[in-house]
């Protein structure tokens, strides 16, 4: 561990956001360290999600979750475009099936820039839907792999298995243990994802655990786009959703359960309660196309509403950044997050 007595920035946390950060400061002439607690790199949150890389059109207007998804979409497909991570611009439809859904779809509508949604007639997977709307800059990507790639591109020094504790922000730049050892570094970010908020002194996240079904049918091929019912901008769920991998596996999820510990066991039981969420719009669906699959956990900021990411800066020269509420469009808005960072350290 003596490199990082000569290192000036301090990635805490190897998941997309760190990723993100690290990547975004290379080049910069700076050496950057990202330290993870794990044994390995995004086995986090990031691994643990839809993949979706969302249009900013679930979020009220001008909120960070909308500036960051609308800005991170854009970076990410440009990142993505060049490279041979598996991702597929597949495109979403939203469905509404009764009278008081089509309001919602017309307030997104409304909201949206005029190139995000547009009506559509197209029922692909034997859909069922009164209206529909479609969205082509949604996409899915391996958040496994592209967390990994960034850190590959970032050319920072990752160095695993080292839990950072006791922040704090001191003369000329930040200190911090690695179990009874003390560190400095010139300034610091705090990407720990679960476990930021113990780091950054705040209260708690409310655990909201969201579980995964997967569907087996020869009824859906490996390809199409996304579903989503209609849900209002700013609603604290989306509702069960039908999404897919790149690689064409269909999954129905994820729900919404306050849990009191990082549990990730996905209870078989839950099925029938998939099912008919989602027999709204796939009324073929049936009870044995369903197979638990995986589940993650939203780091949330507060259990009995909607809330924004935030961006906290700490010390003189804020050089110790905190990244809190990062649920999704986390994954999206990652690479727009760190440009933000970068932005409040260049300032
Ligand atoms: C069910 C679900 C579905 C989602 N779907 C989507 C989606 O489709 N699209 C989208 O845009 N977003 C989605 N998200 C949100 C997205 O997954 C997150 O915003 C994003 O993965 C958060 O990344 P992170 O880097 O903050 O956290 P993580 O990936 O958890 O990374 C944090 C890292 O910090 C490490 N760490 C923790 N404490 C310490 C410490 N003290 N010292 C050192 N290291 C530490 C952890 O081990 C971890 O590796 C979803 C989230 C969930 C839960």
């Amino acid at each position: 561990m003596k490199a990082l007595e000569q290192m000036e920035t301090v990635v805490v946390g190897a998941g997309i956001l760190g990723a993100a950060l690290a990547f975004q400061l290379r080049g910069k002439g700076q050496t950057v360290v990202v330290l993870e607690r794990a044994r390995q790199t995004a086995t986090g949150i990031s691994s643990r999600n839809s993949g979706v890389i969302h249009a900013a059109i679930n979020h009220p207007p001008n909120s960070m979750k909308t500036l960051l998804c609308h800005r991170g979409n854009q970076l990410l497909r440009a990142f993505l475009a060049s490279r041979d991570i598996p991702w597929s611009p597949c495109g979403k439809l939203v469905v509404a099936q009764n009278e008081q859904e089509e309001r919602v779809l017309r307030e997104l509508a409304r909201q949206a820039p005029e190139a995000e949604l547009r009506e559509t007639a197209d029922r692909p997977h034997g859909l069922r839907a009164r209206r529909a709307l479609f969205t082509p800059r949604t996409a899915v990507v391996d958040p496994v792999a592209l967390t990994r790639r960034l850190l590959e591109e970032s050319e920072a020094l990752v160095l695993t298995g080292q839990e950072v504790s006791d922040l704090s922000p001191c003369d000329g730049g930040v200190s911090f243990h690695i179990g009874a050892d003390r560190f400095h570094a010139r300034r610091l970010v705090n990407c720990a994802g679960l476990g930021a908020p113990r780091l950054a002194k705040s209260p708690p996240y409310a655990l909201a655990r969201g579980s995964y079904f997967r569907i087996q049918s020869p009824l859906l091929d490996g390809q199409g786009p996304l579903v989503y019912p209609a849900k209002a901008a700013g609603s604290p769920f989306l509702g069960i959703h039908l999404t897919r991998t790149p690689g064409g596996e269909w999954l129905l999820g994820p729900d919404l359960e306050y849990v009191n510990h990082e549990d990730y066991r996905v209870d078989p039981a839950a099925a029938p309660r998939f099912l008919q969420e989602a027999q709204r719009y796939l009324p073929w669906l049936v009870l044995q196309d369903l197979q638990p699959a995986h589940a993650g956990i939203r780091p949330r900021l507060r259990a009995d509403g909607w809330s924004d990411f935030q961006i906290l800066g700490q010390g003189d020269q804020r050089q110790l950044v905190h990244l809190l509420g990062f649920e999704s469009p986390g994954l999206t808005s990652a690479l727009a997050a760190a440009e933000r960072v970068a932005e409040i350290w260049s300032s």
